[in-house]
């Protein structure tokens, strides 16, 4: 009889997950409520926000997410290196937290639903689960990190990769990263306290606008985020040969910018044909000596491409190359790739949270698809110590960091439902 109540137990287990979240959903217009009420710090004359990290509009901003999160029955502290951790108790002794989260500085001139949409959407969550007497076992942490658009600081000193050179960085603020810490009240000569290592929190989740147009475009309601993609940087240089311009017949040229403008189109064919979801760009160009009346014996230009995969990223750049050494020599205008120091590796996201995610969208009845993200986020340095998962949600007509942003407010509360789902699935041992 025992082993029998206890088997029933065991089974009733993962329904009692569903039990509790129910039908319970995010509420759309306290969200677009609260995304306005926040806007207003910072707020800018095109009706976006300029609230970046340490002014005294990020300041106010953080002080409205504090009370946000008190409200939502959490207790709120600032780590050492700047970020608002709320957190309410597990049912459970011993088990690590669920964190969940994003930011809310912003980009001189930027809108108001990067990294806002995941801070509001986490509160809601929190909310939810205090208003409807939902428990969890493990604690849960709401996080709202520092400086994101900055270089992911408070991200990366909570896996503790924040270096003393990233503090002596001087911020939009005007003050260095280090200062700006010690002014919304971190301790940066006590970072070491704000990291945790793998094992400390169960899981981490982002909600966040897509800042593309895939969603939008697709009409669909979530994007499942498979990782951030990583980035190599190159700088091209042609060597060609100056000379006269006027003097200099056509068929006795060796004009570096030609060989520049071929390449350039090789690029974007190489990057195109391939299958995947590359990305290979030229964003910078310049002609040596660089004037109207001489053939340019020297072009410089840049090289970045962009791919979920590190193999795929070298394959793109090996036919670049290979194209190059080609373009170089039948022009006779050599062409050298020097790499920059700025890669930043892919960051695959959890393969069981990927499914988790998907899960708990397909059984809300919602559209979702699997996408890479494009844009930087403090998941992937979360990523490196803790199982985790990006929630995208669309932004209409792909428009970021710019004051037309704009996500509608059944799509934000749409991927605060799909986070509280995942959330107790979690919580409820889809992870073990
Ligand atoms: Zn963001």
């Amino acid at each position: 009889m025992l082993i029998r109540v206890v088997l029933i137990a065991l089974l009733a287990a993962p329904l009692s997950v569903f039990a509790q979240s129910g039908d319970i959903a995010a509420d759309p217009d306290r969200m677009e409520q609260r995304i306005l009420a926040l806007g207003k710090f910072g707020t800018n004359e095109e009706g976006g926000v300029s609230r970046v990290a340490y002014s005294d509009a990020d300041i106010a901003g953080r002080n409205y997410i504090k009370g946000l999160m008190r409200d939502a029955g959490l207790s709120v502290r600032v780590d050492t290196a700047g970020n608002i951790i709320g957190r309410r108790e597990g049912s459970e002794e011993g088990l690590p937290p669920i964190m969940f989260g994003s930011h809310i500085d912003s980009v001189p001139g930027g809108g108001n639903y990067d990294g806002d949409v995941g801070v509001i959407g986490a509160i809601e969550v929190a909310q939810l689960m205090y208003e409807r007497g939902i428990t969890t076992r493990h604690p849960i942490e709401i996080v709202s990190f520092t400086d994101e658009e900055g270089g992911l600081v408070g991200s990366r000193a909570m896996i503790g990769k924040l270096s003393d050179a990233a503090l002596d960085v001087v911020s939009h603020s005007g003050m260095t990263i280090r200062e700006g810490i010690e002014h919304v009240g971190g301790d940066p000569s006590r970072l070491d306290l704000a990291a945790r290592k793998p094992g400390d929190i169960a899981a981490f989740l982002e909600l966040h606008i897509e800042q593309g147009a895939i969603l939008h475009e697709d009409g669909v309601n979530i994007g499942v985020v498979e990782g951030i993609v990583g980035i190599r940087w190159w700088d091209v240089t042609v060597e060609g040969f100056a000379n006269h311009a006027g003097t200099t017949p056509m068929n006795r040229r060796w004009d570096a910018m030609v060989t520049a403008a071929e390449l350039t189109l090789a690029i974007n064919r190489i990057a195109t044909d391939l299958p995947g979801r590359q990305v290979a760009t030229v964003g910078k160009i310049q002609a040596f000596p660089g004037a109207p009346n001489v053939i340019p014996g020297e072009v410089l230009l840049s090289l970045e491409i962009r791919d979920l995969d590190a193999a795929k990223i070298q394959q793109v750049f090996d036919l670049i190359k290979a194209e190059a050494d080609r373009i170089g020599s039948r022009r006779s205008t050599p062409v050298r790739f020097q790499e920059i120091d700025v890669a930043s590796p892919p960051a695959p996201t959890d393969e069981q949270m990927r499914r988790i995610i998907s899960a708990s969208a397909e059984e809300l009845g919602m559209s979702f698809s699997l996408m890479p993200s494009g844009a930087g986020h403090d998941a992937q340095d979360m990523a490196t110590i803790a199982p985790t998962g990006m929630i995208f949600v669309p932004s209409v007509d792909g428009i970021s960091h710019s004051p037309q942003e704009f996500t509608s407010p059944e799509d934000m509360a749409n991927g605060a439902t799909v986070l509280l789902k995942a959330v107790l699935a979690i919580d409820g041992g889809a992870l073990e």
